[in-house]
């Protein structure tokens, strides 16, 4: 099982970290060690500035490869939700010397994952998703505003990595991504659904 993270696929949260808005999408890779496979997580001793980055997340059905943008549907069937965990300070060193990014997220337990998945035949045209910090809304995102929808998305990784049944992909974060402390609580909903609780330790 591998884990298929999308960066920057919304503008707005492009604009937030002073980049670019890509005119094709830009992923990059998690480990399985890097799922969270339980309710409470641990700060990590190389970072002083972790983020949190709400997602949802896409679970592969079928194994494919080339797939074109037209069939890509029949390739997920399932929608959760996760955090994309970013160690932020060790990002921009490494953004700056123009060095890969694994240090700063595909790190042990980086990728929260809902229990829980939600037949993609449950919603309409668009979806939406926040996360709660503390009990303040701090993320909400709208499946409108992606730069490139969940199609695309299959029809684009799929053209460079064979896709597995099993893969996740998150597919990217909206805007208000921002710092964790110990002690806080994360609570990530799909509309008015709890998908996880998460405390930070
Ligand atoms: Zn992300």
């Amino acid at each position: 099982m591998k884990i298929i993270c999308i960066g920057r696929n919304y503008a707005k949260h492009a604009k937030e970290m002073n980049a670019e808005v890509p005119s094709e999408p830009i992923f990059f890779i998690k480990p399985d060690t890097a799922l969270l496979k339980e309710n409470n997580f641990y700060y990590p001793e190389f970072t002083n500035d972790l983020h949190y980055e709400v997602e949802l997340v896409l679970k592969v059905c079928k194994h494919g490869k080339h797939i074109s943008k037209e069939h890509a549907t029949n390739y997920y069937d399932q929608i959760g939700l996760g955090i994309d965990f970013t160690a932020r300070d060790v990002q921009k060193i490494h953004k700056e010397k123009g060095l890969p990014w694994e240090k700063a997220k595909a790190f042990d337990n980086s990728a929260v994952l809902s229990q829980q998945f939600i037949d993609k035949a449950n919603f309409g045209p668009e979806i939406e998703f926040s996360l709660l910090k503390n009990d303040e809304i701090v993320q909400e995102g709208n499946t409108q505003d992606l730069l490139f929808d969940f199609d695309e998305l299959i029809a684009h990784i799929s053209k460079y990595i064979t896709l597995k049944q099993g893969d996740l992909i998150y597919t990217g974060t909206p805007e208000g991504v921002g710092p964790v402390d110990i002690g806080d609580v994360l609570v990530g909903k799909i509309e008015d659904r709890e998908m996880f609780k998460l405390n930070i330790k």
